[in-house]
C-alpha cells in the first residue's frame, strides 16, 4: 500500500515537470510569432536567397547588416531599395564571408530599439529561468538538498519514513486504539468525511504518564495510514535564538503539506504550548510564544483536502493554553492512562515475543504483581528478566526471571553486596514481619507474594503484596492498607522495647498519602464529603482540619496494627526468625507459618 501511494506521487511530479518544459516551449514560440508578425508587417520586401546571391554576383548589393539571431539579412542595393533575405542556420558566417569577398560592407544587426529585442530577451532569458527555476525546485521540494540540510541540522528531529509500526505493536490501549483507527481512515479516505460535509479531525492530544505509549500510537497511526511521520518534541524549541522556533515549525508543515498524506506528531507540547498568561515576558517565552503562534497558524491554515495530521503529547495537559483546544486545532483529547491488570498482562506477552521465553508462564498471575506499572516499565521488566535469565544461565526466561526482574524494576536490584550488621537484620526482619502478620491477619488486605530481608535499592527489606487493580477502594479496603503499611512500625515498637528505627519513613509517607485521599478525596472520614484541591488544604484554611483528620485516621491504623502483631505475637516472631535464616519467603513458607485460627 505505501508503495504504491508512492508510485503515483512520483509519477504526479514527472507529470508536474513535463508541463512546466511544455508551457515554456509554448510561450517562446508565442513571443517568436508575435515578433515575426510584427516585424514582417510593414517591414521591407522579403526576397530569396538566390536572388541575393544574383544581386551579389552582379554587384547590386550597397550594404547588408546581417542578423545572426533572426537569420535575416538586410540588404540595401546600390539602387538605395531595400529588402530582406531569410538564410538558413548556421549560414550566417558563410554569407558574411561571400557579402565581403564581394567588398560589400557588413554590419552586425543592432540589439537595441530593434523590433527584435523582445525575441532576443526571450531567447537569453528564457532558458536561464528555466534552467534556475528547476535548481530552485530541485533544492526546495521536500527530501532534496535543503530537506536533507534541514534534516541534519535538526538531529533526532524531523523523519519523513512510514513508520513499520502498527496498532499490532500496541497492547492493553484498547479505546485509545479504536478513536484513533477513524484518523487513520480519515487520512486514507478523508472523501468519506468531506463528502457528508463532515468534519475531518485534524488534531488529537494524548495526555498521559511518560511511558503509556503516546509515541508509539502516534507512529502506529503514521505506520497504519501508510504516510510519513514527522515529528518534533517541544523541547527541541527550548534556548532557540529569535525566530528559529517559528521557522521550523513552519517548514515541519510544509514539508508535512508536500506529502500526500502525513502524521505530523509534536512530543511535548507543554513546552510551547504552556499558558500564555502566567508568567512574565522574557526573550524565551517571547521565542515560545511565537513558536506557538506559529502552530496556530499552520493548525487553522488545513484545508479541507489536505490529509495532514497532528498529534501532540503531553503529560502536563493542565498547563496548555486554551487556545490550542479550541475547535479546529487539537479538538480532542485522549487520555491514554496506566493499563490495568489486563493490558498489563497484553503487553507483557507482548514484549515477550521477543525473548525466549519458557512455555506455560502465569502471565496473569505476573501482570498482578506489577500494579502502576506503564507500558514501558513493562518492556523494560521483559529485557530485565532475559538479563537474569542470561545471569542464571537458563536455557529460556522463567518465571522466576520475570518476578526477580520486577522487583529490581520497581525497587532496585539486591545488593547483597551490603553485608548489614546482624542489629541491623534483625530490625529488618522485625519490620518485614510486622507487615506480613499485618497482611495475613485482615481479610481486607492484599496477600503477601513475598517477604525478604535482602537489602534492595533503597530499602533494607521489602515485604511484597498482591497489588489490586480493583476499580473500587472501599473504605475497608484503604483502612487495612494502612494497617499493613504500619505493620512495619508496629511490631519493630513491640518487639525492640518502643525504641523504632528510621526504617518506617517510607511506610509513613505511603500511609499518609492514602489517609490524605480518604479525608479530602473520597469523603471516607468523619471529615466529611468535601472533596478538596491542594488549593483548598493550603489557602482555604482547611489544612490544619485536613492535618487533623488524617492523623486521626493514621492513629486508628497504628492501634490497629498495634492490636494485630500483639495478638499474633508467636506468627511475627516464626516469620522473623525464618526470615533471619532464610532472607527471602514465598507464599508457600508463609502458608506453613500461617495456621490460621479456624473460624
Ligand atoms: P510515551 O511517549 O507515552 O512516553 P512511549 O511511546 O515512548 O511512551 O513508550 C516507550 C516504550 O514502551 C515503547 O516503545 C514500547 O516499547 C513500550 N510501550 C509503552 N506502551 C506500550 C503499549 N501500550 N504496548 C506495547 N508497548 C508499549
Ligand atoms: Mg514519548
Ligand atoms: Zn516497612
Amino acid at each position: 500500500m505505501p508503495e504504491q501511494r508512492r508510485g503515483t506521487r512520483q509519477r504526479t511530479r514527472w507529470f508536474a515537470i513535463a508541463a512546466a518544459v511544455a508551457a515554456a516551449i509554448v510561450a517562446v514560440a508565442v513571443v517568436f510569432t508575435v515578433v515575426r508578425l510584427r516585424s514582417g508587417g510593414e517591414g521591407p520586401p522579403e526576397r530569396s536567397l538566390s536572388e541575393l546571391d544574383a544581386d551579389i554576383a552582379a554587384g547590386r548589393v550597397g550594404d547588408a547588416r546581417i542578423d545572426d539571431a533572426t537569420r535575416t539579412a538586410t540588404v540595401t542595393g546600390t539602387d538605395g531599395g531595400t529588402y530582406t533575405v531569410a538564410y538558413p542556420a548556421d549560414y550566417g558566417p558563410a554569407l558574411t564571408d561571400k557579402l565581403l569577398a564581394a567588398h560589400v560592407p557588413v554590419s552586425a544587426a543592432a540589439r537595441s530599439g530593434d523590433s527584435n529585442a523582445v525575441a532576443d530577451v526571450a531567447i537569453r532569458v528564457v532558458p536561464s529561468l528555466l534552467i534556475l527555476g528547476l535548481l530552485a525546485w530541485l533544492l526546495l521540494r521536500r527530501g532534496g538538498l535543503l530537506g536533507q540540510y534541514v534534516n541534519i541540522r535538526n538531529g533526532r528531529g524531523a523523519s519523513e519514513d512510514v513508520p513499520d509500526v502498527t496498532f499490532d505493536d500496541v497492547a492493553g490501549n484498547v479505546e485509545v486504539v479504536d478513536e484513533l483507527r477513524e484518523v487513520v481512515w480519515a487520512i486514507r479516505e478523508p472523501q468519506r468525511f468531506t463528502r457528508l460535509g463532515a468534519h475531518v479531525p485534524r488534531g488529537i492530544l494524548l495526555t498521559g504518564p511518560p511511558g503509556t505509549g503516546k509515541t508509539l500510537l502516534a507512529r502506529a497511526v503514521a505506520g497504519e495510514a501508510g504516510v510519513p511521520f514527522l515529528s518534533i518534541a517541544g523541547s527541541d524549541f527550548v534556548e532557540m535564538f529569535a525566530g528559529v522556533g517559528a521557522s521550523r515549525m513552519r517548514r515541519l508543515f510544509d514539508r508535512a503539506r508536500s506529502e500526500d498524506g502525513a502524521v505530523v506528531f509534536i512530543d511535548e507540547i507543554d513546552a510551547i504550548g504552556k499558558s500564555r498568561i502566567t508568567g512574565h515576558s522574557n526573550g524565551a517565552s517571547e521565542e515560545r510564544e511565537n513558536t506557538l503562534n506559529q502552530l496556530l497558524v499552520e493548525l487553522d491554515g488545513f484545508s479541507r483536502s489536505e490529509s495532514v495530521f497532528v498529534l501532540a503529547a503531553t503529560n502536563r495537559a493542565d498547563v496548555l493554553d486554551a487556545a490550542l483546544t479550541r475547535p479546529g486545532r487539537f479538538d480532542r483529547t485522549i487520555a491514554v492512562g496506566v493499563p490495568d491488570a489486563a493490558g498489563r498482562r497484553e503487553v507483557l506477552e507482548l514484549h515477550a515475543r521477543e525473548y525466549a521465553v519458557a512455555e506455560g508462564i502465569d502471565w496473569a498471575a505476573l501482570a498482578k504483581r506489577t500494579p502502576g506499572m506503564t507500558g514501558a516499565d513493562l518492556a523494560n521488566v521483559m529485557n530485565q528478566a532475559s538479563l537474569i535469565a542470561v545471569r542464571h544461565e537458563h536455557d529460556e526466561v522463567l518465571s522466576s526471571d520475570i518476578v526477580e526482574a520486577i522487583a529490581v524494576v520497581t525497587i532496585g536490584p539486591e545488593r547483597r553486596s551490603r553485608v548489614p550488621s546482624d542489629r541491623d537484620r534483625r530490625i529488618a526482619a522485625v519490620h518485614e514481619a510486622g507487615h506480613t502478620v499485618c497482611a495475613l491477619c485482615q481479610p481486607e488486605a492484599p496477600d503477601p507474594v513475598q517477604v525478604s530481608i535482602v537489602p534492595r535499592g533503597e530499602a533494607g527489606g521489602v515485604t511484597w503484596t498482591a497489588g489490586t487493580d480493583d476499580d473500587f477502594v472501599t473504605l475497608r479496603q484503604a483502612q487495612a492498607q494502612l494497617v499493613l503499611a504500619l505493620g512495619g512500625r508496629a511490631a519493630e515498637e513491640l518487639v525492640l522495647d518502643g525504641d523504632v528505627s528510621h526504617g518506617a519513613m517510607g511506610d509513613l509517607r505511603t500511609a499518609t498519602d492514602l489517609a490524605r485521599r480518604m479525608v479530602t478525596e473520597f469523603g471516607m472520614t468523619g471529615f466529611g464529603l468535601a472533596y478538596l484541591d491542594e488549593r483548598d488544604v493550603h489557602v482555604g484554611g482547611a489544612g490544619a482540619d485536613v492535618h487533623d483528620a488524617v492523623r486521626a485516621e493514621l492513629d486508628a491504623a497504628l492501634g490497629r496494627a498495634r492490636e494485630l502483631v500483639s495478638t499474633h505475637r508467636e506468627l511475627l516472631d516464626a516469620v522473623t526468625d525464618a526470615l533471619l535464616e532464610h532472607e527471602t519467603l514465598d507464599p508457600d513458607d508463609l502458608a506453613a507459618l500461617h495456621h490460621p485460627p479456624v473460624g
